[in-house]
């Protein structure tokens, strides 16, 4: 095993010639989910101006200071404030001004006393007449139901810091500052080449011999899924001259990732690596890793470059430990993968490497226990779809009892287990 290189050590000089994507500006609603590429300042107070926080009348907190059920206080209502106008008088001692809910305060006026706590009633909706005075049942303090102008965010105070990632709710304070264009991080946009003489497409028949190209959609769904752009490339058979022309075709689209399934082992039939090679600067890793020990990592064509094992669980397993962290360095994302402990329910042997066993999880009453879904086979993919986490076995450990805990990365969130 000494020869092979560490997970953390690959990962680590991945990373160090990974430089972040710069920006692009977008319409502020599809900034939802990326991260912002610069700070927003708010350019008016929010709210913009005083206004009531309820249904009611805008009134002098003094003239009611007395009002209770038994005795209460009358006031002339003077004017009618719907959301949306301007107030066209001062409210003097003794007046009042219906108010709705959102419109701006009177000058004159400190105070908003609720509909409820008056014998007024009016209908939602209706053009009601505006009574003459309204008996006020309670007092309330200056300053009551009323929403001060700069109560939310003062002009010029920074509302959203560079790399954030954009939430429904900054999404609803760009809309309320009137920033309808930001600038964002780009998505990385990531070409992948599946490679096989066995391999047919999704669509077509298959005949003796052959498969159908899943790794190409896998790795199309983990690129979506971590915020990226995948290219699919049509399958390139094992010629030299055909995995060649796929290569050049990646290149092409302009991509800042390129990543390409089977043929990076050291079969007869394998011919990505010399086109690789003729094409870029490319290691041939072994990785301390079960499953996906043969890695291919590097530039082609001045792009960086992944050769994923081309077993689907391998693929999907390398696509997690490195394409991912990449991915997120590109598009300067912070990691979301959650991590758990388990115990695990049997026995447990490793030959050595860092292992990510397909487990099951499940909620027991000291803790979560973690069983393994059976064949780890890096061909069956089927072990991936049942698994709710990968449990992680770490370098150089040859044997684990029943009971022992250990990490899993989970697949699906927390509350789909039981
Ligand atoms: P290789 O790296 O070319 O030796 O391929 C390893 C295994 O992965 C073989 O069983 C291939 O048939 C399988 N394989 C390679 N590419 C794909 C693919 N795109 N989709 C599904 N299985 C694949
Ligand atoms: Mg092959």
């Amino acid at each position: 095993m000494r020869n092979l290189l560490n997970v953390d050590e690959a990962l680590k000089q991945i990373l160090a010639v990974i430089s972040p994507l710069g920006s692009e500006e977008v319409d502020f609603l599809a900034a939802l989910g990326r991260v912002i590429a610069e700070d927003v300042a708010a350019n008016g107070n929010l709210p913009p101006f005083p206004n009531s926080s309820m249904d009611g009348f805008a009134i002098q907190a003094s003239d009611i200071n007395h009002a209770n059920e038994q005795q209460p206080i009358e006031l002339r209502v003077v004017m009618d404030i719907p959301a949306g106008t301007q107030p066209q008088k001062r409210i003097q001692p003794g007046e009042a001004a219906r108010i709705m809910t959102g419109a701006p305060l009177p000058e004159g006026a400190d105070a908003v006393i609720p509909v409820e706590d008056t014998n007024a009633q009016w209908t939602p909706g209706s053009d009601d007449p505006l009574s003459q005075s309204i008996l006020i049942n309670r007092s309330v303090k200056s300053g009551d139901y009323v929403r001060l102008a700069g109560e939310d965010i003062r002009k010029g105070e920074k509302i959203i810091s560079r790399g954030a990632l954009i939430r429904p709710a900054e999404i609803g304070l760009l809309a309320a500052v009137g920033k309808n264009r930001v600038n964002v991080i780009r998505q990385p946009r990531v070409a992948i080449i599946s490679t096989g003489d066995e391999l047919v497409d999704v669509s077509e028949e298959l005949t003796p011999g052959k498969i159908r190209d899943s790794n190409s959609y896998t790795l199309a769904a983990l690129v979506l899924a971590n915020g990226a752009i995948p290219i699919r490339i049509p399958k390139a058979l094992d010629k030299l001259d055909d995995v060649r022309q796929r290569f050049q075709e990646a290149l092409a689209q302009k991509p800042d990732l390129i990543i390409s399934s089977a043929g990076v082992s050291v079969g007869a039939f394998d011919v990505v690596r010399t086109v690789i090679d003729e094409l870029g600067k490319v290691d041939f890793w072994r990785i301390n890793l079960r499953p996906g020990k043969p890695l291919a990592f590097g530039h082609v064509g001045g792009i960086p470059f992944f050769g994923l094992p081309g077993n689907p669980v391998s693929a999907m397993v390398t696509f997690d430990v490195f394409v991912r962290p990449t991915l997120l360095k590109l598009s300067q994302r912070l990691d979301q993968a959650v991590m758990i402990e388990a115990a695990v329910t049997e026995d447990m042997h490793s030959d050595g490497r860092r292992s990510y066993i397909r487990v099951k999880l499940k909620r027991e009453a000291d803790g979560w226990t973690a069983r393994t879904t059976g064949t780890q086979s890096s061909g069956a993919l089927s072990s991936m779809m049942l698994a709710d986490g990968l449990m992680i076995i770490p370098e150089d450990v040859k044997f684990l009892p029943a009971g022992t805990k250990l990490s899993i990365r989970l697949l699906r969130d927390l509350h789909e287990l039981n």
